[in-house]
This record gives C-alpha cells, sequence and structure tokens, in this order.
C-alpha cells in the first residue's frame, strides 16, 4: 500500500481579510502582534488557513514536472531505494539544478539565485526531499556562500560564488578538531603571521567531504593572548595548498562521509581571511544559524514514513499485516503525529522568513525535534523489517531491493543527533534563549 504522491496539502494564507487586505504574501500563519493582541481583547483567536496560494501551488507542480523529467534513472534506482549516493551523484545532480537555477533556493539573484520567494524555497526543499534525490553539499551553497556574500568583500564574492554556484568548487567545512567540537571556540589550529600571508598548522577533524573538496573554510586561531572566542579568524584555504592533507575515514555505513584534515606549514594568503582578522567567531555564529535551519529533515521523515507503511502493509505477522496490527499501526501513528507537529514548527518558521525575519534560536528546535524524529524512523523500519534489517547489500533475494538501503541509513543517522551542534547543545540553546532558564555555569 504505497500512499499517494501529492498528500500533503498545507500551506498558509490567512482567513481574517483584514490581515490578507495589508498585502503580504499570502503565507502569513502568524498575524501580526497587534492582531494577536486585539483578537485576544474580543475573545476571538483569528483562524488560519493551511492551503497554499494558486500560484505556490503552481510552482510546486512545475517542480514535479522537473523531477519527473529531469531525474536521470540511475539516481532514481538510487532513490528507489534509499540507496546511498556517490560524490559523482551529487555533483550530477547539483549540475542538473544548476542548470535550472535550483542549486541555491536560498540565494538572491544578484548572486544568481532564481530569487524565490520563502515559500517557493520551502516547496522546492520539500520536493526534493520528497523524491529523494541527492542532497547537494551545503558547504558552498548553504554555507560559505551566504557567509562571503555577508562578510565578504567584493573581490572574494566574484572569486567565490560563481564556482560555489556552479559546483564548479566542491567545499568542505574546517571548524571542529579533536579537542574542540561543542566547545568550539577552544580550538587551537594555528595561523601565524607571515606578511602578507598566515603559516597554517594545526588539525581538523569530521571534515566531511574533505577528500573530495577544492576548498576549505577554516577557523584558526590567530591571537592566544585573548578571550578565547576573540582570537579566531575565519579563513579560506586551498586544498591543493602543500601541506593539507586529508585522510577519509569509513562510516558504519559504509561511506566515505568524512576525514581527518592536517595542515603542516600550509601558506594561506590574507586575502582569503573573510571579515577582519580575530573577528571569525561573528562569521561563524552566522553560518551556523544556517546550518541548523536544514536538518528539519521534514520531506526526507515524510518519505521514510510512506516507505515505513508500505513495508507494514506488506509484511505478514500471524496471518495479518502489520499494518493491521493494533500495536504497529500504535507506533507508526505516534511517530506521524510527532512529524505534522514539526512540520507546524517548520511552518512558523516560514511564516517568520516571510516577515523577513532571519532564522533564530527556533532553529535549534527544528534541528533537535527533526533528527530526533527521522532516527526514531529508522528505528521503527528497522523494528519492522525484522531479521531482513540484519544485512544490507546481500545477494539476491534476501533482502527486497526496497528495503536494502534502510539499514546503511539507520547507522548513518545515529550521527543526525550529534552533527551541527549535538542535541545537548541545541537544549542548551532552547533552555537559554527560548525558555529563558540560566545557562547553568
Ligand atoms: C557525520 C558527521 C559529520 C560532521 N561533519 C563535520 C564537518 O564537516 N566539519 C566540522 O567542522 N565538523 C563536523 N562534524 C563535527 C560535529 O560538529 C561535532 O561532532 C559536534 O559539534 C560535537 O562535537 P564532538 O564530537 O567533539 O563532541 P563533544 O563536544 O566532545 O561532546 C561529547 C558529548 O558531550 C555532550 N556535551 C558537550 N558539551 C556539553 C554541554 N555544554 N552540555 C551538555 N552536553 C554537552 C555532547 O552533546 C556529546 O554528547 C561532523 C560530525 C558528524 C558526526
Amino acid at each position: 500500500m504505497r500512499a499517494p504522491r501529492g498528500e500533503l496539502r498545507v500551506g498558509l494564507g490567512h482567513k481574517d481579510p483584514g490581515i490578507r487586505a495589508q498585502g503580504r504574501s499570502s503565507i502569513n500563519i502568524f498575524p501580526d502582534d497587534r492582531s494577536v493582541d486585539n483578537a485576544r481583547l474580543s475573545g476571538r483567536m483569528p483562524g488560519m488557513d493551511l492551503s497554499f496560494s494558486a500560484e505556490d501551488e503552481t510552482f510546486r507542480r512545475e517542480v514535479r514536472t522537473f523531477l519527473s523529467e529531469a531525474l536521470p534513472d540511475g539516481l532514481r534506482a538510487k532513490a528507489e531505494i534509499d540507496a546511498p549516493f556517490a560524490m559523482e551523484d551529487v555533483m550530477q545532480w547539483h549540475r542538473i539544478l544548476f542548470s535550472r537555477k535550483w542549486a541555491a533556493p536560498g540565494w538572491p539573484a544578484e548572486f544568481g539565485g532564481p530569487g524565490l520567494s520563502p515559500t517557493q524555497r520551502f516547496i522546492l526543499t520539500e520536493e526534493l526531499e520528497l523524491a529523494g534525490t541527492p542532497q547537494l553539499s551545503p558547504f558552498g551553497l548553504v554555507m560559505v556562500g551566504p557567509a562571503i556574500m555577508q562578510f565578504g568583500t567584493p573581490q572574494q564574492q566574484q572569486r567565490f560564488l560563481p564556482k560555489i554556484l556552479s559546483g564548479e568548487e566542491v567545499w568542505c567545512q574546517g571548524y571542529s578538531e579533536p579537542g574542540a567540537g561543542s566547545d568550539l571556540a577552544s580550538l587551537q589550529c594555528k595561523a601565524e603571521d607571515d606578511g602578507d600571508s598566515f603559516i597554517v598548522n594545526g588539525q581538523k577533524t569530521w571534515t566531511t567531504y574533505a577528500q573530495y573538496a577544492d576548498w576549505i573554510f577554516c577557523l584558526v586561531r590567530t591571537n592566544g593572548k585573548v578571550k578565547k572566542q576573540a582570537g579566531i579568524t575565519f579563513l579560506l584555504i586551498d586544498m591543493k595548498s602543500p601541506g593539507v592533507e586529508a585522510r577519509p575515514m569509513l562510516t558504519i555505513g559504509e561511506q566515505p562521509a568524512f576525514c581527518d584534515t592536517f595542515f603542516d606549514n600550509v601558506r594561506v594568503p590574507k586575502e582569503n581571511v573573510v571579515g577582519k582578522i580575530d573577528a571569525g567567531w561573528t562569521v561563524a555564529k552566522a553560518l551556523l544559524g544556517h546550518e541548523r535551519t536544514l536538518l528539519a529533515m521534514v520531506g526526507l521523515s515524510q518519505r521514510l514514513l510512506r516507505r515505513i507503511k508500505r513495508i507494514a502493509a506488506e509484511t505478514t505477522v500471524g496471518g495479518k499485516s502489520m499494518l493491521e496490527h493494533g500495536a504497529w499501526r500504535g507506533k507508526i501513528a505516534r511517530l506521524e503525529i510527532e512529524l505534522e507537529a514539526l512540520k507546524m514548527t517548520n511552518y512558523r518558521v516560514l511564516a517568520g522568513a516571510q516577515l523577513g525575519h532571519a532564522p533564530g534560536p527556533e532553529s535549534s528546535i527544528l534541528k533537535l525535534r527533526g533528527t530526533e524524529i527521522n532516527q526514531r524512523m529508522y528505528e521503527l523500519a528497522m523494528e519492522i523489517m525484522g531479521h531482513d534489517a540484519l544485512s544490507w547489500y546481500a545477494a539476491d533475494g534476501v533482502v527486497p531491493a526496497a528495503e536494502q538501503g534502510i539499514a546503511p541509513q539507520f547507522c548513518y543517522a545515529r550521527a543526525n543527533t550529534i552533527f551541527g551542534g549535538s542535541n545537548e547543545i541545541q537544549k542548551n540553546i532552547i533552555a537559554k534563549w527560548i525558555l529563558g532558564l540560566p545557562s547553568g555555569k
């Protein structure tokens, strides 16, 4: 039993004609504060219309048509079984999206972006996730690209942005070190002043895609004598520079996902500093906010939920499909409800984006709940698969083809609650900045 495509029908128009009349975009699920106050005073909260505008529905159809025509057969076959995509798959899809101008939905038109509204960006991301297409590497498009737009010089913007957008240059992120993860400001990788250049020595770890990358954006220590956040610089380093070495590690999901990256007397021109020397912490923080809004995984989890329902429907226990057993139905329903609640939170962030608000601490809620739900879905999928969950990519006929991707993805999903700032750290952020609790230090 396959859930029908396109079952998601939620949008964000406001039913209150007064609010519509203010001429905002059609997806304000939250009226402005004054309207809320007025509604409270009159004992009436305005209703909400969770349907997309006709224009946005047209855009969604456009995306679906594009996906049905442009996704190459080889990638579609992998998407069907959730098999991991190789780097060449990712870059092939990057080039296809670039040719449609959709590689970087959030980039403004002045830097070659498509100039989409927040709702269209949301729809595009959701449809790509629902279709299971390769996820483009975020390091250039979502992290260093926007950082260069915000903090870079015009020369840096001209030099780097077009090649990030086209995928000609692949980027990786050099933040974490063996002794600096959650407490990132403790980083020790050192850049010493040498006239027009810095000389960089040290190690980064967990550097995803470093083995493929042309460039790495790094946080380096340029001053050890001041408060630790005050002595950090944001530096762009050419991975082909003499003295850079990336050593890949293999994950339990069988993917060579990340590397230890070493810097041995690497010379980096000072023109590669983004922002000011010793002021890299400001750039780093801006970039982390963008990183976390990526991690709600709503479309991915919706897709996984459909797969779980299908596997449950096709698996028989005691003469009945698992979907007909109350206990299994209950487990699936609980997760589906949690996913629906997450979707609503995602819409709240979207509504804020429509009003021009940058993502705030609420992106930590999306990261926390999105990654937990996704992990629990893979756990449930493994439970439902029973002994089929024990092996993957086995000899023909051992594990049904459509389920072969589940076990490796389950393994890789363990990382969801660690990367992008561990979930414990997200809880600290929520406690301090949303709940107003003391920081505990
Ligand atoms: C798959 C994957 C890909 C990654 N890719 C990259 C990358 O490309 N570039 C990059 O720079 N980094 C990357 N990372 C690193 C990631 O950002 C760090 O793993 C993460 O920030 C946690 O740091 P750590 O591993 O050093 O753990 P630690 O900081 O040592 O934390 C260990 C444990 O202690 C908990 N903890 C720590 N401090 C606190 C606190 N104050 N309160 C409560 N609990 C706390 C943590 O939640 C965690 O459970 C990646 C990680 C993974 C798993």
